[in-house]
């Protein structure tokens, strides 16, 4: 379908350039060399018959058919969100993840594990007062079922930017999906690739009316007392869902220590100035609810876990958000699979069943840093998870849900011939004589777009794509890269 597509775009683009005049033999020149140079690369017994396609098709129609729909009340719910994870997002991690792990011939003919999900969707992501959403007033949207306005978190429009008052009143509070499921006596827990104390986890049992408010320092650092607003750590303990959590696992030690406890694995001082140590209080309260509560700051601590001996259990297993996922063994670090097995394993003890939110937060910091290496290979390390939880919860008692909080400025463009690496280039350039990536961002870190002593594009061929560490030049500087407001996807089953 696809080729059969681009060879109508080709075929309608060198008519048009004919048609143009038959004076302007550049373009329709040009058209053609580029459709000789697509065509010349791939040799045609490489490419899929109709009949291929046309039994795609019909398979897929059939397997909608015999899906018919499944009624019954789901006991389990699991919701995946992949931060910044947009649509353009999810098809360049397809095609990455069929070039690096599926052996497929090409990588556009692969499919992500919750792209196999039989029902789909699509979800706008403004905030109450921005048109583009950040991860804190979305995941109020998505968790607590109401918009709020930018970079505020649980509480409602009433609540502004940095409003403590607001904050305080309970009127403004609205409750959460880990509430409603604690009120049915299910178990409760959060997953993150970023800290524990962060949105978009912290919206499930936190109302800040500052996204950064995790510890009193953090509060204090913004100009406002901390003993009126307390912070997304204090409320962890306060709050009725944060008191009756029973997984939280992620990074952000950092913020659960007081700063006169040094971390004997990074030898380096906790962030809270009121001397609160919210881990060890966290496991105080915990102990005293159900007797079988853990604190744990490596994985190996994760891995050789007794659950059956665990109701309550708090992991951080890095002082900021967790590492890039090829660096996790090097820390002792678990991966996003790893702790959602553990997540599950606890959760699901209860008959009554769970609720587990899952957040991969490293997605979005690829992006900001316009590394989009770094992003897709979060995106398929997210995906794991996703299948993780897929294959040990049954269709018939719970409900998945994977979705985006917002989308990122990267396109993914260029007429490039199949199978060619997504990380790469266009094999024919633009009209300056460089070439240009199939990936770019609109803006970001990422060296910039033109060289101002020479007014040439950066040349992309010099470049090494592979190295996940690599930034895409960018035409517009900008300290971290925006985010968009594409509309981002939703798959469940
Ligand atoms: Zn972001």
């Amino acid at each position: 379908m696809q080729l059969f597509k681009y060879s109508i775009i080709f075929v309608l683009w060198v008519g048009t350039c004919l048609a143009i005049g038959k004076e302007d033999h550049s373009d329709s020149f040009e058209a053609l060399r580029f459709v000789q140079a697509i065509q010349g690369q791939l040799p045609s017994q490489w490419l899929e018959s109709p009949t291929h396609w046309r039994n795609l098709a019909k398979e897929a129609i059939l397997s909608k058919e015999r899906q018919g729909p499944l009624e019954a009340v789901a006991k389990n719910g699991i919701f995946f969100i992949g931060d910044g994870m947009g649509l353009t997002s999810v098809s360049a991690a397809r095609v990455f993840k069929g070039q690096r792990d599926d052996g497929a011939r090409f990588g556009e003919e692969s499919s992500l594990h919750m792209e196999t999900f039989p029902y789909s969707g699509l979800s706008k992501t403004y905030c109450l007062d921005t048109q583009v959403a950040d991860s804190s007033c979305s995941a109020t949207a998505y968790l607590c079922g109401s918009k709020a306005r930018f970079s505020t978190a649980g509480l409602s429009p009433g609540v502004v930017f940095g409003d403590c008052r607001g904050q305080n009143n309970t009127n403004f509070h609205v409750s959460s999906i880990v509430e409603w499921a604690q009120r049915e006596g299910k178990s409760t827990g959060i997953v993150t690739t970023g800290r524990v104390t962060a949105i978009p986890g912290a919206a499930n049992w936190a109302g800040i009316a500052q996204r950064s408010w995790e510890t009193d320092a953090d509060v204090a650092e913004s100009g406002k007392n901390p003993e009126v607003c307390p912070d997304s750590g204090i409320q962890l303990l306060r709050k009725e869902a944060g008191q009756r959590l029973n997984v939280l696992l992620g990074g952000g030690r950092h913020r659960l220590t007081p700063v006169e406890k040094i971390d004997p694995e990074t030898n380096s001082p906790g962030k809270r100035t009121d001397g609160r140590n919210i881990a060890e209080e966290w496991l105080v309260m915990k102990e005293g609810q159900s007797g079988m509560a853990r604190y744990i700051t490596g994985r190996d601590e994760l891995l050789g876990l007794n659950v059956s001996e665990v109701d309550d259990l708090l992991g951080s297993f890095a002082m900021q958000g967790l590492p890039w996922s090829d660096e996790l063994e090097r820390d002792n670090d678990p991966t996003m699979q790893e702790m959602v097995q553990v997540a599950i394993k606890i959760l699901s003890k209860n008959p009554n069943g769970f609720f587990l939110f899952v957040h991969g937060g490293k997605i979005d910091s690829a992006h900001h840093a316009n590394r989009p290496g770094r992003a897709l290979r979060e995106i398929v390390e997210f995906d794991k998870a996703v299948k993780t939880g897929d294959e040990m919860t049954d269709d018939l008692d719970t409900l998945i849900v994977v979705s985006a909080d917002h989308s990122h400025t990267m396109g993914y463009c260029g007429y490039n011939v199949r199978g060619n690496s997504i990380l790469r280039h266009s094999i024919i350039p633009a009209d300056d004589g460089f070439v240009f990536s199939t990936l770019n961002y609109v803006n970001g870190p990422g060296p910039a777009w033109t060289n101002p002593d020479t007014g040439l594009r950066h040349n992309v061929l010099l470049d090494n794509t592979s190295n996940p560490n690599y930034e895409l030049p960018v035409p517009v500087p900008l300290f971290s890269e925006a985010h968009s407001s594409e509309d981002v996807p939703i798959f469940a089953k």
